[in-house]
């Protein structure tokens, strides 16, 4: 469903992503990992529109998006999490999921998402859709709360909400994980399988928490200067000698290697 080829992004003189491919099957929840300056957030930020890439495409379904900026994929069915910002931690949860997130897509796509319906109907249509999201997610209880006063795990679930509520074909995960305790990452990773399986919600997962890509993604790509260096299951990517060095040495040194 997404297909990577051969793209290049350069900093200056550093190839941030350097000649990196890759797909993401229809249908998948699969994993990106890599130690710290591989590319990961790069490649993602390119995949969402956020970064034109030098050189490479991408396509999405049938469709060549490669430069596409990212209200467009959007509206094509990619969507990202964002961090909930400033001035959203003064909204309503209920709130958060009724505007079309920042950046991303903006009127245009609010306009071909409503198609001509008078405005006060399509207000009730995405607060109908917003509570439905809510619903699912178990987060009814708290949707008349100010976002900013969640704790960071249900922070994180709004997050995930957000996506949700355009209905999109794929979502990109970059770290859903950071700084939600055990608890309520293991149920944010119950969610994300649901929706997966009931709905059949595509993932693409950049992820530091080994067990949680253990848990759920299949396969798991490694990344490393730039580039691919391997993928297949959890298991496999931890017998495998070449992650084991790209994660010890190189550009990596800081990070932990899989275990
Ligand atoms: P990862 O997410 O895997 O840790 P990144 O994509 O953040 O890796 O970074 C890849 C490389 O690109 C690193 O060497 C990083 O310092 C560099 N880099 C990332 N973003 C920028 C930027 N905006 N300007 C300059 N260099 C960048
Ligand atoms: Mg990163």
């Amino acid at each position: 469903m997404i297909v990577v080829d051969n793209l290049v992004k350069r900093f200056g003189g550093v190839r941030a992503v350097d000649g990196c491919s890759l797909r993401v099957a229809k249908g998948s929840i699969t994993g990106l990992i890599g130690p710290n300056g591989a590319g990961k957030s790069t490649l993602f930020n390119i995949i969402a529109g956020a970064l034109a890439p030098d050189a490479g495409t991408i396509t999405l379904g049938n469709v060549d998006v490669t430069g596409w900026p990212a209200h467009k994929l959007f509206a094509e069915g990619l969507a990202r999490t964002f961090q909930i910002a400033h001035e959203f931690a003064r909204m309503t949860v209920l709130e958060n999921l009724m505007v079309v997130p920042a950046g991303q897509s903006g009127e245009r796509l609010l306009q071909s998402w409503l198609r001509g319906a008078n405005v006060r109907q399509d207000e009730a249509r995405i607060r109908t859709r917003a509570e439905e999201v809510l619903n699912q997610l178990h987060l009814d209880h708290v949707k008349h709360e100010l976002a900013g006063n969640l704790s960071g795990g249900q922070k994180k679930l709004v997050e995930l909400a957000r996506t949700m509520m355009w209905q999109p074909k794929i979502v990109l995960l970059d770290e859903i994980g950071a700084g939600v305790n055990r608890t309520l990452l293991g149920e944010i990773a119950g969610e994300i399988e649901r929706l997966n399986r009931d709905h059949g919600y595509t993932f693409f997962v950049i992820e530091h928490d080994m067990d949680l890509i253990a848990r759920l993604c299949s396969p798991v790509i490694v990344m490393a200067e730039g580039r691919v260096l391997t993928q297949g299951s959890m298991e496999e990517i931890r017998n495998n000698t070449d992650v084991i060095d790209a994660y010890l040495g190189g550009r990596g040194a800081r990070a932990h290697a899989p275990s």
